[in-house]
């Protein structure tokens, strides 16, 4: 028995897939191995966390099928197909938005930024100050290093720092933002911004537009999988985000630029 983390009533815990069971079963063939990066080791089982109810773990169920599905049909490969997928664009940002909040509770440095969430985790409520963006991931590392080494199908996310819009310098953005977070699985990357209450509708309007130009697309948009394909920083980690069209040291010294 234990505190569950989302409806916090004392009932028997059950384990939850950090990411979801069936899309790295998917991965199996290529990417065997999990890299826990906050704690510098691998192992061949799934991370878990221990924190959810029956009920509450599973309420989930459908929008793990529903990644697994999208990911079949349109992550493992290159992203050609100009269809958008047949999946619910609510059960994807569902699973963006818990996903990410799985990572913040198996990781080493506490943040509560779910808290706020665990209504929405539970059907109860909407996603109210989450925005969640897609984008194709191609390999623009020298040589292609990153195809060379099989990271082009890993699954993995990193914090998620925006640089080089016009609407704003990076730290600008980030003092409205509770969490931001990228999420690669396979052959896309999803961006999930996750703001203050308090910030300013124009600003967060501002951002996401300026992010659709450079080819993140928001989930419900038609063709999302046939736009711009995008990468940030140019190999297998991503921190950055902003115009692909640039160069890595032009992108920096335009936001450094841009600040009061
Ligand atoms: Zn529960």
């Amino acid at each position: 028995m234990g505190i569950c983390a989302y409806c916090r009533q004392d009932r028997k815990l059950t384990r939850e897939h950090v990411f979801s069971g069936a899309l790295l079963r998917l991965f199996d063939d290529i990417a065997p191995l999990t890299f826990d990066q906050p704690r510098g080791r691998s192992y061949s089982a799934d991370p878990v966390i221990s924190d959810l109810c029956g009920p509450c773990n599973h309420g989930l169920s459908p929008c793990d099928t529903g990644i697994a599905t999208l990911a079949q049909s349109h992550l493992k490969f290159p992203v050609i197909r100009t269809l958008t997928p047949a999946v619910e664009p609510s059960l994807v940002k569902l699973w963006v938005v818990k996903t990410s909040a799985n990572l913040t509770r198996s990781g080493l440095s506490p943040s509560f930024w779910w808290h706020a969430y665990r209504d929405y985790f539970r059907g109860l409520a909407n996603a109210g100050n989450c925005d969640v963006l897609f984008a194709n991931w191609r390999d623009y590392s020298p040589i292609e290093i990153a195809s060379e080494l099989n990271v082009v199908m890993s699954i993995h996310a990193q914090e998620a720092r925006i640089f080089g819009l016009e609407c704003g310098s990076s730290r600008v953005i980030q003092q409205h933002l509770v969490h931001a977070q990228a999420i690669k699985v396979g052959y896309g990357i999803f961006l999930l911004l996750v703001w203050q209450p308090a910030v300013p509708a124009a600003l967060r309007a501002n951002v996401i537009v300026e992010l659709n130009r450079y080819g993140w697309l928001g989930l419900a948009d038609p063709y999302w999988l046939a736009r711009v394909a995008f990468n940030i920083t140019s190999c297998a980690a991503f921190n950055l985000v902003a115009d692909p069209a640039f160069s890595l040291p032009t992108v920096l010294q335009a936001d450094e630029a841009r600040r009061p």
